[in-house]
This record gives C-alpha cells, sequence and structure tokens, in this order.
C-alpha cells in the first residue's frame, strides 16, 4: 500500500493523518486525527498502517421538476461521467480527466484521441463515436477533457442521468 501524505488511516482502529516518511524509511510519521502534526506525531511501521474504509455516502434529493435547466443537466452528465471514469480509470492516466477505456454491458467509455489518422474513431474531426455511451440510450462526445465542448445524444432528464450514473458505478465490480 502506497502512503499518500494528508490522507487517513487506522492504526491499532485509531484514525491517524499520514504526514511523511522517516528520514531511513522505515518508519511512517503520523499524527492523530485532527491534533497539529509538529506536536501529536509519532512513528510507525508502514505495515501497521490500515486503510481507513471509507464511511461517506453521497445522497443527492431533488425535488421532481427542479431541474429543467440544461446547464444543470449537462454538469451533471459531466459530474457522472468523471465519477465514474474514476471508479474504472487507471489512476495513473488522469482518468477524471480524460476518461478511460473501458466497457462492459451497461456503458463504454473511451479517453478523446490525439492520433489524427483518418480512421480513427475517437478523434473528432474524423468519424467520431461517442466518448461515454450508455447503452440504455445516451451518446456523449467531449473535445480532449470530459466537459469540455461536450456533444449529448439521446434525450435524458437530469433524474434520470441520476439512474444511469448510479447504474454505471454499479456495473463496474
Ligand atoms: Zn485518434
Amino acid at each position: 500500500m502506497k502512503l499518500v501524505p494528508g490522507n487517513m488511516y487506522l492504526d491499532k482502529g485509531s484514525a491517524v493523518e499520514f504526514s511523511r516518511m522517516s528520514p531511513n524509511g522505515e518508519y511512517a510519521i503520523v499524527h492523530p486525527s485532527g491534533e497539529p502534526d509538529m506536536q501529536s506525531c509519532y512513528g510507525v511501521k508502514p505495515s501497521t498502517l490500515k486503510l481507513k474504509p471509507c464511511s461517506e455516502k453521497v445522497t443527492v434529493v431533488i425535488p421532481h421538476g427542479m431541474i429543467p435547466d440544461e446547464d444543470l443537466r449537462a454538469q451533471l452528465i459531466e459530474v457522472g461521467i468523471r465519477l465514474i471514469a474514476e471508479k474504472c480509470g487507471d489512476d495513473d492516466n488522469f482518468p477524471e480527466k480524460y476518461g478511460a477505456k473501458f466497457d462492459n454491458n451497461v456503458f463504454s467509455m473511451h479517453p478523446y484521441c490525439w492520433c489524427e489518422k483518418e480512421d480513427c474513431k475517437y478523434c473528432r474531426d474524423y468519424d467520431p463515436a461517442p466518448n461515454f455511451a450508455y447503452h440504455g440510450g445516451l451518446k456523449v462526445h467531449w473535445y480532449k477533457y470530459i466537459g469540455r465542448s461536450m456533444e449529448i445524444e439521446g434525450d435524458v432528464s437530469a433524474e434520470k442521468m441520476l439512474d444511469i450514473i448510479r447504474e454505471c458505478l454499479e456495473s463496474i465490480s
């Protein structure tokens, strides 16, 4: 497990924040959650730290008819695709920004391509395949980054989009 400075971990059941490795590289310097680093830090063997399980749950409640707005729908689509990309992509390739190569029976995704070969489906100027396709009826194209100059094909309400996001996230195992 790679420790990330500023992230929270569990040390024998207590939440601690990792700040750095000791100079000899043997100990992880951590401090209890919410306490200042300089006064309360201590070293532990990195192998004893556990990932803190994520207990956050996001609930979005939208009163019926409250999102007629096209812009808001586009923003939901952008945020949703970023979340989905982050979950199905490879962390090293900034999936939340560019998208990811992924395909299952619910949706498919492919980043924008810069190769400029005439037979490439993902370079916009040639024969554009959607960068995101929900097989139940939504196609989204973007230019370079998710959200930039997006073209959306498919009549999807904001509420339906929330269902699509949920279905896509749940389909990634
Ligand atoms: Zn290309």
